[in-house]
Formats: C-alpha cells, structure tokens, sequence
C-alpha cells in the first residue's frame, strides 16, 4: 500500500507540480483546494501526511492545523506546511499552530521529498 499525502493547495499550478512530484515518488496523492474541504475530507478518509499550504481562501493553513491538532486520533498526523513567507517571526507563528515543519516556496523537489520521506519510512 503507497502512503497517502493530503495536498492542500489552492493554486493549481502548485497542485499540479506537487502531485506529479510526489506520484513519481510512489505516493498516492489526493488534493484539495480549501481547508473547508481538507477537514471534511479527514472526518472520512485516512491520510499519512498534509502537505498544507499557508495561505488559503477561507480558513488559513494555520487554523486548519490548530483545529486538526484538537482532533484526538489526529494529533500525531504529520503535517508540513508550504509558505511562501521567509520571515521568520511568521515562520515561528505557522510552527506554533502545530505543523511538524515547514517548506517556503517556490518548491524544491529535492527539498520536498527529502522532507516527507522523514515522516513516512516505509
Ligand atoms: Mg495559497
């Protein structure tokens, strides 16, 4: 069984080169524009990891995160945040909302799988 990553992204064009990453690793992705969308999809489905953009129409990543983090069995869910901001009092704020650590855009391929394959070993 591939691990499943939860991609929350709500530009396609970094949906699009997230998943075709990440497909070409061997993981099942499965992705959605909106946090709305992210925490109605976790009430059913079994995900091992969120890649979870910041900044998001409706609710941002960082509420997304905090409210996953009240979800009992989700706790210990890896979550890793995508930002595009580099300033590092908003990184410490996105780190305390509970993500288990962040990539800043533009995305780095390399970056990005080397990151997730910390959380998922198989
Ligand atoms: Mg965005």
């Amino acid at each position: 069984m591939n691990a499943h990553i939860l991609v929350v992204e709500d530009n396609p064009d970094n949906s699009k080169l997230v998943s075709w990453i990440l497909e070409d690793e061997g993981y099942d992705v499965t992705c959605v524009e909106s946090g709305e969308r992210c925490l109605t999809l976790l009430e059913k489905g079994d995900f091992d990891l969120i890649l979870m953009d910041i900044s998001l129409p409706g609710i941002s990543g960082k509420e997304v995160t905090r409210r996953i983090r009240q979800i009992p069995h989700l706790q210990k869910l890896p979550v890793v945040a995508l930002t595009a901001h580099a300033i590092e009092t908003e990184q410490q704020s996105i780190l305390s909302s509970g993500v288990d650590d962040l990539l800043t855009k533009p995305i780095n391929d390399d970056q990005l799988v080397k990151t997730i394959r910390k959380f998922l070993q198989a």
